[in-house]
């Protein structure tokens, strides 16, 4: 018998993959599916960036690059951040990461182990508690709720730490809720985190530039004084709609730049280097299309939002950021999981039941609106018409 590791059988999973795959066997056997389940852009990648790859690798760009990413672009992204959050970030500690994934991997893992704590927002990106409970780390949830627009409390969020807590995850725009974290809560986060100073910080900003109603992303890396112990995460994965380009970029506390540049020699050496090039032409270049998107995005967020607010039993709180609705189905009687699998058996609509970001996740499921207005509308008369026709 093969002997892998003890810990592998508490690394987890992500739902959303295996309904994209049942939503896509069902279409293939002929049935009429609307996807809300997935979270990736609609859009395609705008075409100066594919160009830029294009041209790269037409250029001879076909090399390994350094393990830490190509110096322009790590440059681009620390002139970015510098230039919309106040940072004072050099390109020496971003690193270019196959992803925005890989990220919350390697920093679960630099502070994991049995007897660590490690706190993450629950409903949160179910990734980051797989990891956690991976490293052999206690996992503590961080409730998200509701009546707090979704954001956490930093009064509750320091009341769990304890000096085992050894890593504190954020996200803001969040995935699966939409929720933005106040401007207030995060200055009184920072503060309280002074009583703290061994605990690090990963704040994953992939949603940064996704907000709504002029709503300004609050950056963690504005806040010098935890500048020694942040990690950021972040990619060009949703923004420029470049899921599958792999492309994502973290910057470290200096003190770990060297473990992290380590684990990607040990790991995948680097980044594919025409993506790098798509990268930079991402960056500076014209922002119109990404612009375009976000305009879209709002038009069915609203639009989603008063349709299912239409809903026999059902509410949904106005998301300010990503591209996520996240209904409250409490009072339809169904459990989330159980009304998320028969809307996708029975009425072709595949959305991601809230527990599978999390035990605070009961009673609420996912949209993504991440699909054309006139299918969501449709998938939303769909969800309506089960909920008239079936109890509980
Ligand atoms: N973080 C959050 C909150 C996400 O929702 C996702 C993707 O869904 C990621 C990170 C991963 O992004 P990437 O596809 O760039 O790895």
């Amino acid at each position: 018998m093969l002997r892998t590791i003890k810990n592998f059988a508490n690394l987890g999973d992500e739902n959303a993959f295996a309904v994209l795959a049942r939503a896509n066997q069902l279409a293939s056997e002929g049935r009429d599916i609307i996807n809300l389940g997935i979270g990736q852009p609609d859009f395609k990648t705008p075409d100066h960036i594919v160009k830029a790859a294009v041209d790269a690798l037409e250029a001879g760009e076909h090399g390994y690059t350094p393990a830490n990413g190509i110096p322009r672009l790590r440059e681009v992204v620390a002139d970015e951040l510098n230039r919309r959050h106040g940072a004072d970030i050099s390109p020496d500690s971003v690193m270019i990461m196959p992803g925005g994934k890989v990220t919350m991997y390697m920093a679960i893992t630099l502070f994991g182990e049995s007897g660590a704590d490690i706190l993450y927002p629950d409903p949160g990106f179910p990734i980051y508690r797989s990891m956690i409970e991976f490293t052999g780390a206690r996992p503590i949830p961080v409730p998200l709720r509701e009546e707090n627009g979704f954001a956490f409390s930093a009064e509750e969020l320091l009341s769990l730490i304890t000096p085992q807590t050894r890593l504190i995850i954020l996200n803001s725009p969040s995935n699966p809720t939409g929720g933005v974290t106040p401007k207030e809560e995060i200055d009184k986060l920072v503060k309280g985190l002074e009583a703290w100073p061994d605990a690090a910080i990963l704040s994953d900003e992939i949603y940064s530039r996704m907000t709504f109603d002029g709503l300004e992303h609050q950056s963690l890396t504005s806040y010098p004084e935890i500048k020694d112990r942040l990690i950021l995460l972040n990619g060009w994965s949703k923004t420029y709609a470049m899921t599958g380009w792999r492309l994502g970029f973290s910057v470290w506390p200096e003190a770990l730049y060297d473990d992290v540049r380590k684990l990607a020699v040990n790991s995948y050496s680097c980044v594919n280097s025409a993506a790098q090039f798509a990268g930079i032409a991402a960056i500076t270049g014209p922002q119109d299309a990404a612009d375009d998107m976000m305009a879209e995005f709002d038009r069915r967020r609203k639009a989603v939002v008063t349709a299912l607010n239409d809903l026999p039993n059902t509410s949904c709180a106005i998301p300010k950021g990503a591209f996520y609705a996240f209904p409250n189905i409490s009072q339809t009687g169904f459990k989330a999981k159980d009304l998320s699998s028969r809307l996708l058996e029975e009425a072709g609509v595949a959305t991601i039941g809230g527990p599978d970001f999390g035990v605070y996740g009961e009673g609420y499921i996912r949209l993504s609106y991440a699909n054309s207005l006139e299918n969501i509308l449709k998938a939303v008369e769909r969800i309506g018409d089960f909920l008239k026709a079936n109890s509980a």
